[in-house]
């Protein structure tokens, strides 16, 4: 799917720091299979493609992302298409792996290129913790 710049789901996420520009190129796709939650992969042409778990897309009675904590994941993988498009496709699965092999971990969350995402998802885990 793509998000509706027009639509509350945009309106939600960009209220978590996420830029038209981001929302405009990436496509977002249920895939279960993985061992992550979410996974965002550059694709030559067609653009930045983020894999979520179904459990990470959670709507609400209006088929709109639901304005919940949910909404982290996807400002997380969001964050990484901000990554494709700056760095271009080429650099982002490079300094990707990399920072898998440096830090050893699947996550590697301590490295520069994941922190930043995940300070961007606990922003939104932070925004709404005591209003759910
Ligand atoms: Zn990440």
């Amino acid at each position: 799917m793509k998000i509706d710049l027009e639509s509350p789901s945009a309106e939600r996420l960009m209220q978590h720091g996420v830029k038209t520009r981001e929302l405009k190129a990436a496509r977002i796709f249920v895939f279960d299979m993985q061992l992550g939650a979410a996974i965002t992969l550059p694709i030559p042409i067609l653009g930045p493609m983020i894999l979520i778990k179904r459990r990470w897309l959670v709507f609400d009675d209006d088929d709109e992302l639901e304005d919940s904590a949910n909404l982290r994941m996807l400002r997380h993988e969001l964050c990484h298409v901000r990554q494709i498009q700056d760095w271009g496709g080429l650099a982002y699965m490079r300094r990707q792996l990399w920072a898998r092999v440096k830090t050893r971990s699947l996550y590697a969350r301590t490295a520069e290129e994941e922190s930043v995402c995940y300070s961007a998802q606990a922003k939104v885990t932070a925004f709404y913790r005591g209003r759910e």
